[in-house]
């Protein structure tokens, strides 16, 4: 993760909100036309789905390297899934 900073994280009608600043991922890859941070959002889709034992689908919707001052990632439950074998954890 580098230095990345978390700004924010906010939950409220289901949609978790993270703001990270100075990724360095981002900055790495330069100017790109659209949100380049897969790796961000997939270990952020991993990370809340763990947490609230739930499908979550992540949108980066702000990327450094699209030219935002930071990326932001909008983590929104999917309703209609469950996480399977929730059970089967010890
Ligand atoms: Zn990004």
């Amino acid at each position: 993760m580098g230095a990345c900073q978390i700004r924010k994280y906010e939950e409220n009608k289901g949609a978790v909100v993270i703001r990270v600043e100075n990724n360095p991922l981002a900055i790495a890859l330069g100017k790109t036309d659209e949100p380049m941070c897969h790796y961000l959002r997939a270990y952020w889709t991993g990370l809340v789905s763990e947490a609230l034992e739930r499908e979550v689908e992540c949108t980066e919707t702000r990327c450094m390297s699209k030219g935002d001052p930071h990326c932001e990632f909008v983590i929104v439950k999917q309703a209609s899934k469950q996480v399977a074998n929730g059970n089967d954890r010890n």
